[in-house]
């Protein structure tokens, strides 16, 4: 049966004029689905003969959640899904006083092959379709709402390259600030990339001011070579200049990604390095600390050198913040859970 969200609204519209359904049915249908609702018998102001109909031919999700786990005392929530087809993919809700930010996948796996990060150690399976990304949302629109929540803000940081991935991901972007589904404005919207320049400079065509960030991790060649490997085709400056002709264009400051890896890029030299490179462009800098990775050569700084270096590179005159932690307990940074499952290949229960 085919998802309900992977056809846009004008396929669904042109769907429903061929059973004389007025258009606006289709806005009822979304605006359910936005609220979370997975069964097409409970949109009550849709008449029961379209129900029936809806419900014969189309499925509300292609997502099946196959793990769900919970950490920092239930604000964290990590949910894996079995994508049609068999990949897995895996989206984390976090929960904040004044917010709630959902942590997007946009393909299953990623090409790029970062040696520090979970979602790297595993053949890269394939990119999502843009309905797969706006059902993540939905799902997480579906949690929130039950318990009187909104979700607000979303990332671009689960499994995936975005920019690799790059038409289903602005369609999904348009589709997830559409006030008729989500509404999430595409401010509250960050993609992050390891740096395809060509696809950076595409986004800033596109009119969807969604904010950029970059993952850095490195500012210098050598090093940024192996954290990052696209680097090798995208060296560091040009991508800079990049993000920084992006901010120009949309007036959005670009945030900048740093993974920190003790003894690797967490020293004097790095946070020089760092300021030189970002001294005077439209730019914020977010540590986060490394969370930790079976089989990876490398270890999270203690607090006292993040501290320090968030100092060394505020000396240099950048915006520093360094990011919490959300979901160390429950596998972590994103790719994790999917890394657990995978390894054990037992759910761990729903
Ligand atoms: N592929 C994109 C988006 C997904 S990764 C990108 O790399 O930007 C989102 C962020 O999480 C990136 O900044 C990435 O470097 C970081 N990350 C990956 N593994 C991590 C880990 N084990 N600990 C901390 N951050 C990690
Ligand atoms: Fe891919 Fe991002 Fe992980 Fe690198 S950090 S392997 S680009 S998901």
């Amino acid at each position: 049966m085919t998802p309900i969200l992977s056809l846009s609204a004008a396929e669904l519209e042109a769907w429903l004029a061929k059973r004389d359904a007025p258009a606006y049915r289709r806005r009822q249908i979304w605006s359910w689905l936005a609220r979370g609702t997975t069964s097409f018998a409970s949109m009550r102001d849709v008449p029961k003969p379209l129900r029936d109909e809806l419900a014969r031919e189309f499925r509300a999700t292609s997502l099946r959640a196959i793990a769900v786990s919970q950490a920092d005392r239930g604000l964290t929530t990590k949910t894996l899904y079995e994508l049609d087809g068999g990949h897995s993919v895996e989206a984390v809700v976090m929960r904040y006083a004044d917010r709630s930010t959902l942590c997007i996948s946009s393909q299953a796996g990623c090409p790029i092959g970062c040696p520090f990060c979970a979602t790297g150690m595993f053949p890269f399976g394939r990119n999502l379709n843009a309905h797969e990304i706006v059902e993540q949302g939905v799902d997480a629109a579906r949690l929130l709402t039950s318990e009187g929540r909104r979700l607000s803000h979303v990332v671009f940081m689960g499994m995936g390259e975005p920019m690799a991935n790059y038409r289903a991901v602005i369609e999904s972007v348009r589709r997830l600030s559409d006030p008729e589904l989500l509404g999430v404005s595409p401010r509250r919207i960050v993609v992050s990339t390891s740096g395809l320049i060509p696809r950076i400079e595409q986004l800033g065509e596109e009119k969807v001011p969604v904010t950029l960030a970059i993952s850095l991790h490195a500012a210098r060649d050598e090093l940024r070579d192996v954290l990052v490997p696209i680097n090798r085709k995208y060296p560091v400056r040009d991508l800079v200049d990049a993000a920084q002709g992006y901010a120009e264009k949309t007036g959005r400051r670009v945030s900048y990604e740093w993974v920190m890896l003790a003894g690797v890029n967490d020293t004097e030299r790095d946070a020089k390095e760092l300021g030189a490179l970002l001294k005077h462009r439209l730019a914020h800098v977010n540590l986060i600390p490394f969370n930790p990775v079976a089989d990876t050569p490398y270890r999270a700084p203690d607090r006292a050198s993040i501290r320090s270096f968030k100092e060394k590179v505020e000396a240099e005159g950048l915006n520093v913040t360094v990011r919490d932690t959300r979901g160390r307990e429950a596998d972590a940074a994103c790719g994790q859970l999917h890394e657990r499952v995978m390894r054990s290949r037992q759910p761990v229960g729903v």
